[in-house]
């Protein structure tokens, strides 16, 4: 994607937890504060705008992504979205729904909420973006083609049942994909898939993932479109692989 787009990945959004999830919450006064940030400084787009239409240089393009649907995506951060008008889109992980994320069993040491179907609803009601992160969050990179194929198609047909057409878009759990993953994406008809920052490359784009500590510069630096070509430049990336490894640990579970 053009280095003048930015798409951002979060996932929970509240007060940080003695967890091994910590990493990935952000506090809603700093989630706020990045929102007023991309308010004066960035053009927020949806996912449709950026992954259709071409960037024209000026102000770089950001979209905001939520993976996971946790309950606190609705209650804590779309208010803040709303106050801006700025779209964004939530990946469920369909199986999940109305459940908490019980689908890493190693890393039960914080439970959280997800959306309900009816939650889901009202979040597509209110003009955000539902895509899918697929149904049983597993690891699509690694997965069987047929549980692939298998895990897509269930997902797709629980957001068309749920809203009443396709998902257009597909974040990878765990933000890893495949070859076969990809493919297998595009033939579940979706219009684009995403993954993090590590890979950028069709049906598999590269995201920003947001962390607690992103704050001041390190969030405008994240935002600037040059951190994530930079991350994966090698020398950058060698050095950087001692640091993220833990951050990759903790999202591993998200
Ligand atoms: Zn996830």
């Amino acid at each position: 994607m053009s280095a003048r787009s930015v798409v951002l990945a979060y996932h929970a959004v509240g007060p940080i937890p003695r967890s091994q999830l910590r990493n990935t919450f952000v506090p809603l006064d700093v989630f706020e504060r990045q929102m007023d940030f991309l308010a004066r400084r960035r053009s927020v787009v949806s996912l449709d705008e950026l992954v259709r239409a071409p960037a024209a240089g000026g102000t770089v393009r950001v979209a905001i992504t939520f993976d996971d649907a946790y309950r606190s995506t609705l209650t804590r951060a779309l208010p803040v979205l709303e106050r801006h008008r700025f779209p964004a889109t939530v990946f469920a992980p369909t199986a999940w729904l109305g459940d908490r994320n019980r689908w890493d069993a190693a890393r039960e040491d914080l439970e959280l909420e997800l959306m309900s179907d009816s939650e889901i609803v009202e979040c597509s009601q209110r003009g955000f973006e539902v895509g899918s992160h697929g149904h049983r969050h597993v690891d699509l990179s690694r997965a069987s083609e047929e549980e692939v194929r298998e895990d897509l198609r269930a997902s797709v047909e629980r957001i068309s049942a749920l809203l009443g057409r396709s998902p257009r878009y597909l974040a990878y759990p765990y933000g890893r994909a495949s070859e076969l993953a990809r493919k297998a994406a595009a033939d579940a008809g979706f219009e684009e898939a995403f993954a993090l920052e590590w890979q950028d490359e069709p049906f598999a784009r590269s995201r920003v993932p947001i962390f607690p500590h992103d704050r001041g510069w390190r969030f405008a630096f994240k935002v600037s479109g040059r951190y994530a070509g930079l991350r994966r430049s090698r020398p950058v990336a060698a050095g950087y692989a001692r640091l993220i490894r833990p951050l990759r640990r903790a999202l591993s579970s998200a």
